[in-house]
């Protein structure tokens, strides 16, 4: 506990006047770290802005950020929680700087980043419908071709660096031509047509494949022929805990992978497949398992009187994000289902308990409910207190449909694969078809999911270890905090998002806080 103090006396003594050149110049470091860390960062919140630049959306995006975090700082440095804050700030501070630069092998995603997105800004969402409203489109679409241009120069410099993946390079290929098949021509008035035609998307189209025509590919689709170092930081930044070795999170997996699998062969239950839900039908049997849960008397025994400040709302996936896209997401008090996949019966309430409450929405809006002085905490991801969180609340809730024990033990084997194959994927040099091959044996999803996964790891190093990884450090939390499970619970959503060490040392050695 000294050190911690130590910071906040020296702050608290100099009346902050001292200390606050010292924090400028570390949000200055923290923000260019964010911003090289996050590319999609700056994206999300300038999603729904569309007359700047990517530069100026950056700029943008730092300069609120850190006008947050200074609020916070001041807010809580001379405050009775100041020192245990304080330290949290300064964990997080370390864990995100030390990682630097490990995500810009991101910006091979399959979905191509930023590209997509701009893609998807500029022409999906603006309205073509009549004449001065393309009138006023006009103007921003004419920035399309030169703000993909500065993307592909990028990207360039990018994979002069880091030799992309021949696979992933395909599939961000693929992905694009669906972006640019997705423009409704139709929507723009008949006599536009053409110009918008050969002066935005053809020079946009043209661009990208080209470069993605051009660029060098390596065969592999892990890491694990690059510098090592690359995966083990995007580990660190993911999973968050200091001193587990990829080595014991591949041989973690594997374990887990034989525990669950005796568990559910030993489990008395028949899985009736045709009580798959499909489309429309989806939907409808999520809200009605959301519904009962929001409201749902057991809720009590978890969180007392704490409760999100607005319900969770069920929506079908929008379509550009369906094909090869996951099962479900929540976004802003939403969970979004993908209507073109199956979801069998028997994994339906872990799936909604996961994703609403008292999963992701509990957590998410909890954090943005209580914690306004934190919201920086709310755009910076990390993986393992998110997934994990929603993932440990999978088994909370009472169930109502047939072998939902079943579809619970399942989507926990389903996570525990993902340790053993991200890991195989990069750290072990496992080709493709070997991490299919494992997938398929272990993970009880059809193929084409497996191959999603695949894709989905060698994309995103490291993310898919956050779930298991998380939710074993929740578990481990309860079980030292066992006679209070509702302080606890509500200790941990009230503060907010943070690495799986802080919260380690948050709730392991001083459970009374500090
Ligand atoms: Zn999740």
């Amino acid at each position: 506990m000294m050190d911690c103090c130590s910071f906040d006396r020296r702050a608290v003594q100099s009346g902050f006047r001292g200390g606050q050149e010292s924090c400028r110049h570390e949000w200055d470091l923290y923000f260019r770290a964010l911003c090289s860390l996050y590319p999609t960062l700056s994206t999300q919140m300038g999603y729904d802005r569309d007359n700047g630049t990517i530069e100026q959306w950056g700029q943008e995006l730092m300069d609120g950020e850190r006008r947050l975090l200074r609020h916070y700082i001041v807010k809580t440095t001379p405050g009775q929680k100041s020192c245990l804050e304080t330290r949290v700030f300064h964990q997080h501070l370390k864990t995100r700087l030390g990682c630097m630069g490990v995500d810009r092998i991101g910006l091979f995603h399959k979905d191509g980043g930023w590209c997509v997105q701009l893609i998807d800004t500029l022409t999906h969402y603006q309205p073509y419908d009549s004449h001065s409203n393309m009138e006023l489109a006009r103007e921003r679409l004419s920035k399309l071709p030169t703000a993909i241009r500065r993307y592909t120069d990028f990207l360039r410099l990018q994979a002069a660096e880091h030799l992309p993946s021949l696979r992933i390079v395909g599939a961000m290929r693929d992905s694009l031509r669906s972006a640019l098949g997705r423009v409704r021509l139709e929507l723009i008035p008949a006599d536009l047509r053409e110009s918008f035609q050969v002066s935005c998307l053809e020079p946009v189209e043209s661009t990208l494949l080209t470069f993605l025509g051009g660029v060098e590919c390596r065969e592999t689709i892990g890491l694990s022929g690059l510098d090592a170092s690359f995966y083990e930081s995007a580990v660190y930044r993911h999973v968050t805990i200091d001193g587990v070795s990829v080595g014991d999170i591949h041989a973690f997996g594997v374990k887990e992978v034989s525990r669950l699998e005796a568990a559910l062969d030993a489990l008395p239950c028949v899985i009736d497949s045709g009580r798959d839900y499909r489309g429309e039908a989806a939907v409808d049997k999520y809200k009605e398992i959301v519904d009962a849960a929001q409201v749902h008397p057991h809720l009590s025994h978890l969180f007392g009187d704490l409760r999100p400040s607005r319900s969770c709302s069920v929506a079908e996936m929008p379509e550009r994000h369906r094909a090869g896209g996951p099962l479900a997401y929540y976004s802003d008090s939403t969970f979004y289902v993908n209507t073109d996949l199956r979801h069998p019966e028997h994994q339906m309430e872990a799936l909604a308990f996961h994703e609403a409450v008292p999963g992701h929405h509990t957590q998410r809006r909890i954090e943005r409910d209580v914690c306004p002085g934190y919201a920086y905490r709310y755009h910076v991801h990390h993986t393992a207190f998110i997934e994990g969180w929603a993932m440990y609340t999978e088994s909370l809730m009472p169930t109502a449909l047939p072998a939902a024990q079943y579809g619970v033990l399942e989507s926990e084997l389903f996570r525990a694969v993902r340790l053993v194959v991200d890991t195989g994927v990069h750290k072990r040099g496992w080709t493709y078809d070997e991490a299919l091959a494992y997938m398929k044996a272990h993970a009880r999803i059809t193929e084409e999911e497996c191959s999603n996964e695949v894709l989905r790891y060698a994309c995103d190093p490291g993310q898919a270890l956050g779930y298991h990884v998380g939710r074993t450090v929740f578990r481990d939390i309860v079980r030292w905090h066992a006679s209070d499970l509702v302080g606890l619970h509500k200790k941990i959503l009230q503060r907010g998002s943070l690495p799986m060490n802080v919260m380690i040392r948050l709730f392991a050695k001083r459970p009374q806080g500090c």
